[in-house]
């Protein structure tokens, strides 16, 4: 028996046809991310555990449930990362880039996983792009961040999302509010799901954005942080939506909003997008003033967003925004004869030497099936070399638009080609 090899639950291959689209979110984030002056940084896909499960522990589903964590043969334990940013924290901390200048400004691209359930919009292995702004706190950065994810999303032609806008606060009035909190929901305690009830004296605030429990009318009427921020994160809240009212975005204040993680602070976003179902978070951010000291870094702050391309995939597909995959090649080499073997090895090789894309049959098919490798690949010439031609030290080059046939020595085959193909496109 044959046995069958099945790719991991939750998993994808991404063919040849499809990469056009993957390929066009991702220059179009390189692109924008340019213009706004972000740069790329490139991390490890795995991680020390503790880079993303810290001290105290974390309240948050992604690191208590879906991390894949395995010991390795030097017995460290290691985890594929579930996220960017720490990891790219991580590396500014060790790398000492706060030496260079305050503020940094990152960019991403790459696999995240997550041990999840799979369904549409969610997978194990799924692809981020993100961008991070360690070193200012200054509210323009705020705004800066959300302006070039609502910028990003548009150039991708999504603009139905709505941009969800919150302020989680500081230690400081977290503290305090986590107080009232705890106290207002004390007598439904018993009544939440399993979930809510172990998080309930670490983190309360998670309880809010519970999709289980969120509209449990103890729960609806419960005080939200958002109500009871300190001066600083009410000034910063304040300033961050003129900021947006004066970039002319449109934003939700959505106070029951908290985030994935438990390092976030002040500014919480998320653009979700109505068109792809219930799991609708395209893009998602905030601020996370706390976590360059808890690694190891100086205090200073920081702000970014990550979105998941599957997502934009099934945003644009959704709005039939979906890019044409060529499977197209600007010459095929047709050898006739084993006397043509070698002589087509050589002109196949030197026309891509020149950047003609070019190839070949490899079946050993006659020339009928070499030419239809030609129509199938809508090559624009065809070289013909066959035991003539070998003779003669020449080729024959038909041009596929025209059907004419003319006689070129084999040496002037690539200049002769080069003036009639130019970046894919015919001269004539
Ligand atoms: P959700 O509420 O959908 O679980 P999240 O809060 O876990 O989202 P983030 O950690 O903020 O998501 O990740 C940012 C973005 O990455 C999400 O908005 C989404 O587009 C994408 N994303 C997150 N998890 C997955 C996944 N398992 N599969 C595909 N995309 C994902
Ligand atoms: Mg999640």
């Amino acid at each position: 028996m044959m046995v069958q090899y099945a790719k991991p639950r939750g998993t994808a291959d991404i063919l040849p046809d499809q990469v056009a689209d993957w390929r066009a979110i991702e220059d179009e984030a390189r692109r924008l991310f340019a213009i706004y002056h972000y740069r790329e940084i490139r991390t490890p896909i795995f991680e020390h555990t503790e880079v993303f499960l810290r001290g105290v522990g974390d309240t948050t589903d992604i690191v208590q449930k879906e991390m894949y964590t395995f010991m390795d043969r030097g017995d460290r334990s290691l985890t594929l990362r579930p996220e960017g940013t720490a990891g790219v924290v991580r590396a500014y901390v060790e790398e000492k880039l706060y030496g260079v200048a305050n503020t940094q400004k990152f960019y991403y691209f790459g696999p995240m996983f997550r041990y999840e359930k799979p369904q549409a919009g969610r997978y194990r292995q799924f692809h981020q792009y993100g961008i991070e702004v360690i070193g200012s706190s200054d509210p323009r950065v705020d705004a800066e961040v959300i302006g070039l994810g609502d910028h990003f999303l548009r150039q991708l032609g999504i603009d139905t999302f709505t941009l969800h806008l919150n302020s989680v606060g500081c230690p400081v009035c977290r503290a305090s509010h986590k107080a009232h909190l705890i106290e207002h929901l004390q007598p439904i305690r018993n009544e939440l799901c399993k979930d809510c009830q172990s998080r309930f004296e670490k983190n309360p605030l998670r309880i809010l954005d519970c999709k289980i429990d969120h509209d449990h009318p103890v729960v609806m009427s419960a005080p939200t942080i958002t109500d009871a921020l300190c001066d600083d994160c009410a000034h910063q809240f304040a300033t961050v939506q003129t900021y947006l009212d004066e970039m002319g975005i449109t934003y939700e204040i959505d106070k029951t909003m908290v985030r994935g993680l438990d390092y976030y602070t002040q500014t919480a976003f998320e653009f979700k997008e109505g068109s792809i179902g219930a799991i609708s978070t395209i893009l998602a951010g905030g601020r996370y003033n706390g976590l360059i000291h808890e690694l190891g870094g100086p205090e200073l702050p920081g702000i970014g967003f990550a979105g998941g391309v599957e997502r934009l995939l099934l945003a644009r597909a959704a709005r039939q925004e979906t890019v044409q995959a060529k499977d197209q090649v600007d010459v095929v080499v047709v050898a006739m004869g084993d006397s043509a073997m070698n002589a087509s090895v050589r002109v196949l090789h030197e026309l891509r030497k020149a950047h003609i894309t070019a190839d070949v049959d490899y079946y050993g098919r006659g020339v009928k099936g070499q030419l239809k490798l030609a129509d199938r690949l809508s090559a624009r010439y065809v070289v013909l070399i066959g035991d003539d031609e070998v003779s003669t030290q020449s080729v024959s080059v038909r041009d596929l638009s025209t059907r004419e046939q003319v006689l070129v020595e084999q040496h002037r085959v690539v200049n002769y080609l080069l003036e009639r193909v130019t970046n894919g496109q015919s001269e004539i």
